[in-house]
């Protein structure tokens, strides 16, 4: 079994629901939910949109290797209407699910890299990181959640 953070955002529609039903399916697909925080709302980030994200954090035990984890979530947006975009165009959407940490893993392939490169500058998963995993260390930067929060000014 290893351990995971996923972190999830939504900024269209009923986005309290979109993520309620995305934590229900990962604790029946992908694992046992060890951690969940609250919702974090927050302003669109990289690109210009009217509607507002809500993100969460969790943690998942999991039987699933990394890119095992990756293609089940990415099946999760799809069943709850997410369509792919251009890669690295951010966008509106449904349901977005990163895998932030995946134990101490460091990991650089075309479909995943871990720890997801962008968490540290992003205040909407770090802030709810440090809700329910304050002194987890980010194994490149060697900082803690907190610290990382700390760090940004955003
Ligand atoms: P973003 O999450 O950056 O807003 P997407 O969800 O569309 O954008 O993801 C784009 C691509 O990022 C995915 O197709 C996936 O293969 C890749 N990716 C790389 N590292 C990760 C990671 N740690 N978690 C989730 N996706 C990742
Ligand atoms: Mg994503």
């Amino acid at each position: 079994m290893a351990k995971a953070y996923l972190g999830l955002g939504a900024n269209l529609g009923e986005k309290q629901k979109h993520l309620t039903a995305a934590v229900s399916f990962l604790g029946e697909r992908a694992g046992r939910i060890l951690a969940l925080s609250s919702f974090y709302a927050s302003e669109p980030w990289g690109f210009e949109s009217g509607n507002d994200f809500l993100n969460l954090a969790l943690a998942l035990e999991t039987s699933f290797r990394p890119l095992d984890l990756l293609c089940l979530t990415q099946e999760i947006e799809r069943d709850l209407g997410r369509r792919r975009e251009t890669k690295g165009i951010y966008c509106d959407r449904v349901i977005d699910i990163d895998i932030l940490l995946y134990e101490d893993l460091t990991l650089t392939l075309p479909r995943l890299i871990l720890p997801h490169p962008l968490m540290h500058l992003r205040r909407f998963v770090l802030a709810p990181m440090v809700e329910i995993a304050p002194q987890m260390r980010h194994p490149l930067l060697k900082k803690n959640m907190q610290e990382l929060l700390l760090a940004i000014n955003d």
